[in-house]
Formats: C-alpha cells, structure tokens, sequence
C-alpha cells in the first residue's frame, strides 16, 4: 500500500486519495507552474492511523523517501546545520474545509538549525521570526496548547520593547520570545519542543490528522454534510518565504469577486508577511491592486497564472500565493467559495464566455444557497443610525442583538433570539457561533479571513475589518465613536456596504438579478417537472407567480379562519347548538370566502388553483381549555352572585371540552369533518364556484381544482366528490360547460396510497401530503418528534436525515411510487404531485422527478430553488 505521492505523481483526478490540497497543487505541479516541491501523505494513511491510533507501519519510511525528493530538488538538507530545509505540513481534506484543520510551517527548525538559517539567508531577525513562529504553531497544534497563551507573550514583548509591529521586534527580541514559548509549552504540555527533526515531522503528521476530529471540523462536517470517514491528507511541502524582507510577501487571489461574482481580480496581501497573517486577520491586508504598483513583473505573472488557473479548471479560482525575493510560488488553488448571488453571476458568466454549457452551469447552482438571494435588504427608504463601516464581506442585512463570543451566540439562539456575533477577529473555532448568528461583525481581518469566507459559505451577511469599532470581548461591549453598544443591545449590519447600524432596521424585499432570472429561463427550458406554490392568500399567490409558480397546489383554507375579524363568526359556527344557528354564522362566512377565492383566481388567471376543503379539527378554532378555566376561577372569586356572563363561560367550557380529542392529529379532521358536518363543505364549495363565476364574468380563466383531505377509504371520497359535483350544478347552472373543475385528493393516509386502485375512480388528481404521510407511515407525531427523539436519532446517525425535511424514499417514497403506479393502472392520466413542505427541498425534488410526478408544490420563496433542482433531476 502505497501511503505517499509526490507532486509529480499526482493529479486532480486522486481528490479522495490525495485531498484536495494535495491534487490541486500536483494538477498545478504537472502543469509547470511554480509550486515549491513536496509530497502527499494520502487519506487511506489518515483512516489506516484512525483504525490503528498510530501510523501505519512503513509510512515514515516512505516520508523519508519524499523529504529526499525535496531535498534533491532544492539542495537542502532537512536538519542540516548549515543551510537546512524547512518545510511545512498541512492538512487537506477531500472536501475543502478552509481553516477547519491545522498546519504547521517552518518545520525543521532547532536551537543548532536556525543558526544555518540565518547565517545562509543573512537574515538573523528572519530566522528567529521562523522559529517562534514553529514554536508557536507546533505547541497549539501538536499539544494542544492554547494560541492565546503565545500571543500574550508576544503581546508583552512587543509593549516591552515599544514596537507595533511584528517585522519591528529584532533578533534578539525573538531569542528572548523563544525561550519564553519554550517554557510555555513545557508548562502546558509537560514536554519539549523537540530538538530532533524527525521527531518534529512524525508528531506533526500525526497531530494534522488528529486535526480531522478537532471540534471546529467536526462542526463544519456536519453542516455541510461531509462524511467523517473521509479523512484528511497531509501535504509535506519545501517552505518559501515571503517574511524575509521588504520584496517578499504572502497573499490570496480570487479570480472573481465572490461577493458579487464581478470579473475582477479579487485579492489580499501582505508584505514581509507569512502565510497564516493574511487569513487569520492580525494584520489587515492590503488590496491587490497594490501590488501592481509594489511588484509589477510579480503582479503580471500572477495575473497571468490567474487566467490560466481559471481556464483550466473552468471556474473561480482561489489561490494562495507568496512572493520570494520578488519570485512568485503558488501554494494552493481550489475553487472558491462564493455568495449564492456570485455563485449566478459567475455561473452566468462563464457560459456567456463559453468556458462552461448551459447544463453544466445549471448543475452547478447550490439550490439551498438560492433563497438567500430572495432574503430583504435594507429599505433605502429606512432612516438608519450608521456608526461605522467596515469592509463589505458577505451581502445581506441582519438585525440581531450584539453578543461578543461564540458561546453565547449558541445560548441565545438557543433561547430563540437573533444575534450578531461581534468579534475583534473570528477565528475557526468560533464556527457554531457563526452557525447561528443573523450575521457577524469583526473589527480586524479582510475580505478574505476566516470569518469572511465561512460567512460567504453560510449565506450570512458579514462586515469585517471594521477598524472604526473597538471591541472588548471581556467586558462584551464595542464602542464606535463615543458610542458604547453592550451586549444585548441591538444592531444591524450590512454586508452588501459594510455599514454597521445602531438598532433594528427596516428590510425590503430584494429583486431578483439579471442572472437568477436567466439561471431560471435555463432551468424551464430542461425540467420536465411543473413547480406549484402553496399559497393562501391573494398576495401569496401573486408572489408565487412572481417567482415563477405554474399553479397554486395548495390553498389552505383554515388560515382564511383565522383572521380577528372571521374567528368570532367561525366559533359561532362551530359552537351552534342547532343547523339552523350553524347556517347562519355559514351564511356569514359564505362571501369572504367567496372574496378570497375571487382573489387568489385573478392572480392566478389561467393557472390551476387547488383549494384544500377545511382540515384542521374544529376545536383548533376555539379558545384554549386552560385559559377559560382560569377566566372562570377568577370570575368566581370576584363576584358574589352569578351572571350571565359566567353561565355563557361555563357553557363555553363545557363545549370546548366535549370537543376535546386525546390525539388531535388523528382525530376528527379532514375529510372526516366534511362527512359529519357537510353544511361546512358545502359552504366552501358554494363559494369556490360563486368566485368561479365572478371571474367568468370578469372574464378571467379559472381552473379550480378541489382537493379533499385525508381520505383513507375510497367511499369517503366517492362521497364528497357527489357534494362538490351537486353543489357546483346548483351554482355554476347553464355555465357548467365553460367551467372545467377538477376534484382529487390527497394522499397522506398509508391506507389511501395503499387502495390508490379503489380511490383513483374517484379522484381527477392526486396530491402527497408528505407531512401527514411521513408522520403516519413513520408513526411519528411531528410536534413532539423533532427537536427530541427525532434529533437524537439524526445525531446518532440512526436516521440519515430528517424525514420531516428530506423525504424518505425508502418508506414514505414507497408509498408514494405504489400510489402512483396504483393509480394510473386504472386512470392513466390522473395528475400527481407533493404539496408537503418537501415539495422545496432539492433530494425531494429528485425524488418526485424519477418517480414520475407532474408537479410539486411548494412556499412562492421557494420555487425558484425548485425550478432549478427540476432541471437538475432531469440533466
Ligand atoms: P489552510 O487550509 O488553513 O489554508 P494551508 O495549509 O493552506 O492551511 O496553510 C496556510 C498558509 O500557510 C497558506 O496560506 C500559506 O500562505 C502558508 N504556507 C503553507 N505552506 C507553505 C509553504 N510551503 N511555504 C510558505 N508558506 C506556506
Ligand atoms: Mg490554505
Ligand atoms: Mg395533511
């Protein structure tokens, strides 16, 4: 078993085997461009070390081997006295992970080698710069040791000897710093720094792929849905370096803009810099424009490079860089990360240049990223307190109260409040408070810091750099001018301006780009599935239409009940002691529905419209049992003789009571209502097609499609589909021919999918009700399923996922498939398709394509996520 390839061996094809790290930099080997020589230990080595808890047998011989090959190719010796090599070892997993897991530069360096080094760079500041920095790096990553502990006695240092920066400490300064990290790691660890560099490699190998498991990693697999067994790889790599003087440098070039997806060179860098200052933010970086006036020839090549990188690999580039002596090295390349909005404009941009097709380009839209781009923004309108700004990081508004570390972010989002993370720089440990702030806010670091990118990453709107704010994590608090903004109080930031607010802000709804709508055009033009919105009112339905809904496949009825006004009218109806009160409060309800339905059809002219007939059992409607026994306890204890008014409450009592189901969710509702109290249906019936007319009148296309809930056996259908059929001739009389409705049902009851043969006879659609299907075949009760034993389960990776939000395809899909199959067996033409909240989740979406569904339906945000993952399914 092989465990090592060098550069030269590897290619972009050995991503699971080399990392993507280690493929990208062999693919950019391979192709002749400057990557300083090293090798891949690859990820079979990573699990072989996971399996056994020490590495594989042989593995140091082989890296023996590859140091060799480095040592050739730059005529160093690692460990040599004189003029030694050094070396970094970096982590690189197959999935790109960007500062999850750890790395150690300047590798190779002891008391006896820094002294070749200095004396062969003549350098001696630099060499001992290197060396603090090894100790500094290999104590946190290879025991563990916390960065603060060094940071502070670099702190200390720089204060003692009154320097700002760190190019300003001196030789002798660092010697003293040195002896103090030395001590430090003995205190911590209990060990030394060892002296052997042999040694040095060995723990450092070992320690990246303990990295793997580190907590931020673990975090950041689970977000993004990263398998754990993968594993990482280690890239062993020859150090050049950009902190050996005013020519030298390090920085990070993006070959887009991946805020906006603009075609401009997008970078950072620093100079007399090593790597980890550009991304870990301690000094904020220049733009890259600079460059071109610091180092033209190094700006042209990497320009060049650039283009070429690009090309190559048909899309964004990120790339690491340093400049040695003003000589250019790459050091990494992978594609960027970017907001979903550039994610569409590069992907736009790319088939307009013909570098990529339009399949392509539609296959590579992170749907879950596409909602984002619909979130509001701040209204222009908005009278706004702005306190500072700082660097435009990740667009989007975000109002949310201010908290100063990670920790506390997770308690109050915990607590259901919103918060923006504010930090004087984030670093990748600070991940789960990032997860779930509204947004974050960093006075240090650029556009290309940890914070930065992970935000892109997540969609969250982020400002950075923000050097006008000061923030004091210990006493969580920030000022910004003579402003102090504590914890708790509310601030807004906007990540498309960099603008830092005072207070909650006003949000208007963003319009959709240029690119969406033609990413949208694309994805029509291949998707064989049609996309419905589910919509209950006139301005819902507009919306939907807005963003692109075929129909509306699910309007709820229930929530026209609900309004202030209608509750009281809905209660009479439900609380009558007699039909003829019951129709009264009917007759009430009658033309508001009417309205509404008159509403939602003109905004949908010529698009179907299936209105779901009353579902919710009744006593949702009325007041909470608890309340009016505590009403009436203080009734009685206030007043002496009884009132009417106590009698009317008893009596009320007494109902709500009666009314009382154990198990609600599998009680008297759906269709089950509609069998018992047929006057209810018949008036939502009546108003449907009194609309029906009106439109007609009006001249306006409507085709209504009545959907009856809950069916479980075909005669309740047969049933009710008599009433509709009755009521729609007494209502539609001599215009029945210009009115083609349609009635079907849903499928949410197991029995229903299992008899689909018995009830489709019945039925001109079928519609999956996904959320009462999986509740039913899974047996569990939603409400008291997720966020208890249903997240354990998830956790425990005993379910894969959430059946609730992913569909499960290997039960509830079963049901679904046999439905359908059941179904067209005896009506080849019956319409189907889901109306659950899956209908806007892409592997769902997946799902109903293959099983040959004609629509789903979904909220109008998102429908756009699900036109483009229609045509996914299909390419
Ligand atoms: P990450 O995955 O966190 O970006 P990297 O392995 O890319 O970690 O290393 C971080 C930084 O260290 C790089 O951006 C680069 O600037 C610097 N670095 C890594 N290897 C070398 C090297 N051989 N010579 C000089 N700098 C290096
Ligand atoms: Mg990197
Ligand atoms: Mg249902």
């Amino acid at each position: 078993n092989k465990y090592v390839f060098n550069f030269q061996e590897g290619n972009l094809g050995m991503k699971r085997l080399l990392g993507g790290k280690g493929a990208n930099l062999a693919e950019m080997t391979v192709v002749g461009l400057p990557v300083p020589p090293g090798f891949t230990v690859t990820t079979d080595a990573c699990r072989a070390y996971y399996n056994a808890l020490s590495l594989p047998d042989g593995l140091m011989k082989e890296v023996a081997n590859g140091v060799k090959g480095i040592e050739l190719q730059k005529s160093q010796l690692f460990g040599n006295a004189e003029d030694p090599l050094l070396v970094s070892v970096r982590s690189g997993s197959v999935s790109s992970m960007p500062g999850m897991m750890d790395t150690i530069l300047n590798l190779g360096l002891t008391d006896i080698t820094v002294v070749g080094l200095a004396k062969a760079t003549n350098n001696v500041s630099f060499a001992y710069d290197c060396y603090r920095r090894l100790i500094q790096m290999f104590g946190n990553v290879v025991f563990g040791i916390e960065s603060i502990y060094f940071e502070k006695l670099l702190h200390q240092l720089k204060r003692e000897l009154q320097v700002e920066q760190d190019q300003d400490v001196t030789a002798e300064g660092w010697k003293q710093l040195i002896l103090q990290f030395k001590a430090c790691i003995e205190r911590h660890a209990r060990k030394s720094f060892p002296q052997d560099v042999n040694d040095q490699l060995k723990l450092a190998i070992e320690a990246v792929f303990r990295s793997w498991n580190n907590h931020r990693a673990q975090v950041y697999r689970r977000i993004n849905q990263i398998p754990d067994e993968q594993g990482t790889a280690v890239n062993i790599q020859a150090m050049v370096f950009g902190n050996l003087g005013q020519d030298c440098g390090t920085g990070v070039l993006f070959t887009r803009n991946p805020s906006t997806g603009a075609k401009v060179l997008f970078g950072e860098y620093l100079t007399n810099a090593q790597g980890e200052d550009v991304v870990a933010g301690v000094r904020t970086p220049l733009p890259i424009n600079e460059l071109q006036k610091e180092m033209p020839e190094v700006y042209s090549r990497l320009v060049s490079i650039a283009e070429q990188l690009e090309l190559h690999y048909r899309d964004m580039q990120d790339i690491e860089f340093t400049v040695e002596k003003n000589k250019l090295y790459m050091l990494q390349t992978r594609n960027g990360k970017r907001t979903a909005q550039a994610a569409l404009k590069i992907g736009v941009d790319l088939v307009r240049e013909n570098i990529i097709s339009v399949e392509e380009a539609l296959q590579r839209v992170e749907v879950s990223h596409l909602d984002m781009l619909l979130h509001p923004t701040i209204d222009p309108e908005a009278k706004i307190d702005v306190v500072a700004t700082g660097l435009p990081a990740s667009p989007g508004a975000a109002s949310g109260q201010a908290v100063f570390d990670a920790d506390t972010a997770e308690q109050c989002a915990r607590a259901g409040k919103k918060v923006i993370l504010v930090r004087s720089e984030t670093n990748p440990e600070d991940i789960h408070g990032v997860l779930v702030a509204e947004g974050v806010l960093t006075s240090r670091g650029g556009m290309t810091s940890h914070a930065a990118v992970i935000a892109r990453g997540m969609g969250k709107p982020c400002v950075c750099g923000c050097d006008e704010i000061g923030v004091d994590a210990e006493a969580k608090q920030f000022t910004a001018g003579d402003r102090t903004i504590n914890e708790g109080d509310w601030i807004s930031i906007d990540g498309a301006t960099g603008r830092v607010i005072i207070g909650m802000v006003q949000l208007k709804e963003a319009d959709m780009s240029e690119e969406l709508v033609q990413m949208l055009e694309w994805a029509d033009g291949v998707r064989q599935l049609q996309v419905f919105a589910n919509a209950d009112s006139p301005e819902d339905a507009a919306k939907a239409r807005e963003l692109g809904a075929q129909g509306i496949g699910l309007c709820r009825t229930e929530h026209m009940f609900m309004s202030a006004q209608r509750l009281p009218i809905v209660q009479a109806m439900i609380l009558a002691e007699s039909l003829v009160e019951r129709q009264s409060a009917l007759n009430k309800l009658l033309p508001m529905q009417q309205a509404d339905f008159e509403g939602i059809f003109t905004a949908m002219a010529g698009l179907p419209v299936t209105i779901r007939l009353l579902d919710p059992p009744l006593h949702e409607f009325l007041p909470n049992l608890e309340d009016l026994v505590s009403r009436h306890i203080r009734m009685t204890i206030q007043e002496t003789e009884r009132s009417a008014e106590q009698d009317a409450l008893e009596k009320l009592i007494r109902k709500v009571r009666s009314m009382h189901e154990t198990n609600p969710m599998l009680g008297q509702r759906g269709c089950r209502l509609g069998i018992l109290f047929p006057e209810i249906y018949e008036m939502q019936i009546e108003a449907i097609f009194r609309a029906v007319l009106r439109c007609l009148e009006k001249g306006v296309t409507v085709l209504p499609e009545i959907m009856i809930p809950l069916v479980s056996h075909a005669n309740e259908l047969k049933i009710l589909r008599e009433l509709v059929d009755h009521v729609a001739e007494q209502v539609l009389l001599t215009h029945k021919n210009s009115c083609p409705y349609k009635v079907g049902t849903m499928i949410e009851v197991p029995r229903a999918a299992l008899t689909a043969k018995k009830i489709a006879p019945y039925a001109d659609f079928f519609s999956f009700g996904t959320n009462d299907l999986t509740q039913m075949t899974f047996g569990y009760s939603r409400d008291d399923a997720e966020g208890k034993f249903l997240t354990q389960y998830v956790d425990q990776k005993l379910l894969a996922a959430n059946p609730f939000q992913v569909l499960d395809r290997d039960g509830v899909g079963q049901l679904i498939e046999l439905a359908v199959e059941r179904g067209r067996s005896v009506k080849p033409k019956l319409k189907t398709g889901i109306c659950g909240e899956h209908g806007g989740e892409r592997e769902s979406i997946f799902f109903c394509h293959e099983t040959g569904l004609n629509y789903v339906s979904c909220s109008p945000y998102r429908v756009p996520l699900a036109r483009i993952a229609a045509a996914q399914a299909k390419l």
